[in-house]
């Protein structure tokens, strides 16, 4: 296993220099395009890692699944999806297009960044820190990692520049959707720069995987709420890449602007991806084909 994923890795360094390291966040333009790690967790219990695996990133979108589940064991299904669709957009992950077209507020799905805000807007908690330390402790119970942090230097970053993400939670306040948009843009900021390695991804993905068991055996989301997600990451996860992600590789996954991608094949192991190259839809250039050789390799494909 070690050997395959090593080998792939060496194959698709080669086309990372195709992609380019996000830039409208500038802490992120210090990754390099030639990093390319992966880690796989299996429910057996093996951990097998290759490439530059121990890359710190920070999880970026990624982290929208873990608001997406800790709002839904806050809040319920029907509070959640009241105020967030279900449908993917086939859209870019930022765009507002939609949003202003369709006359209606409500944004189509909590994987793109105007969904994601409206979620973070429903983390139950008294202070931003609060909540945000809840979103960690979810990442850290799911992971088995109790030492997750997040990074305030790419936290800033994003946050004075982040104008985009500011004009959707606007477009959602005036449409009563959100209220204290500052204050709910604070907490999407630093829960974007929550720091993971390729371990971390591979094992919130095996605890998906697992329905919500991680790999200490533990139950930490509930069965149901991890079917969802991983429904949601099949549909929407790869944003605007999200079908034929499906059709080459086949297994639910949820990027990132750092590279991170995070994959789950049900009942068998997480996938924790790193490589900061990005293509035109804002996914891992060499991370996607990665994880297409390796799904073909064993067999990996839900469908
Ligand atoms: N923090 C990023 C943003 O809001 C996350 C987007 C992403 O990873 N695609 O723009």
């Amino acid at each position: 296993m070690q050997k395959t994923l090593q080998r792939y890795i060496e194959k698709n360094r080669a086309i990372a220099v195709q992609g380019e390291v996000a830039d409208y966040i500038p802490e992120l333009r210090k990754a390099s395009v030639n990093t390319l790690g992966a880690t796989v967790a299996t429910a057996d219990g093996d951990v097998v890692s290759a490439g530059d695996c121990s890359t710190q990133m920070t999880m970026q979108s990624v982290s929208k699944v873990m608001t997406l589940i800790l709002a839904l064991m806050d809040l319920g299904e029907e509070a959640v999806f009241s105020r967030v669709g279900m449908e993917p957009t086939g859209d870019p992950f930022n765009s507002i297009y939609k949003l202003e077209v369709r006359r209606e507020a409500k944004p189509l799905n909590p994987m793109i960044n105007a969904g994601a805000i409206a979620v973070s807007s429903m983390i139950v908690g008294k202070s931003v820190e609060d909540r945000l330390e809840r979103i960690m402790d979810l990442v850290r119970v799911m992971s088995g990692n109790p030492d997750i942090s997040y990074s305030r230097e790419v936290y800033e970053s994003e946050a004075a520049y982040g104008d985009r993400n500011r004009a959707l939670a606007y477009f959602l306040k005036e449409h009563g959707m959100i209220e204290d948009v500052e204050e709910v843009l604070d907490l999407y900021f630093r829960q974007c720069a929550i720091v993971v390695t390729c371990e971390d991804l591979a094992k919130i993905g095996l605890c998906l995987a697992q329905f919500g068991r991680n790999a200490e055996g533990r139950q930490v989301v509930p069965p149901d709420i991890a079917r969802l997600v991983k429904t949601f990451m099949v549909t929407c996860g790869m944003y605007d890449e999200s079908g034929e992600f499906a059709i080459r590789v086949g297994i639910p996954a949820k990027s990132g602007v750092s590279g991170a991608i995070m994959a789950s094949v049900p009942n068998r192991m997480g996938i924790g991806v790193v490589g900061p190259a990005l293509n035109k839809r804002g996914n891992s250039v060499a991370g996607v084909k990665l994880l297409e050789d390796i799904a073909r390799e064993w067999e990996l494909s839900i469908f």
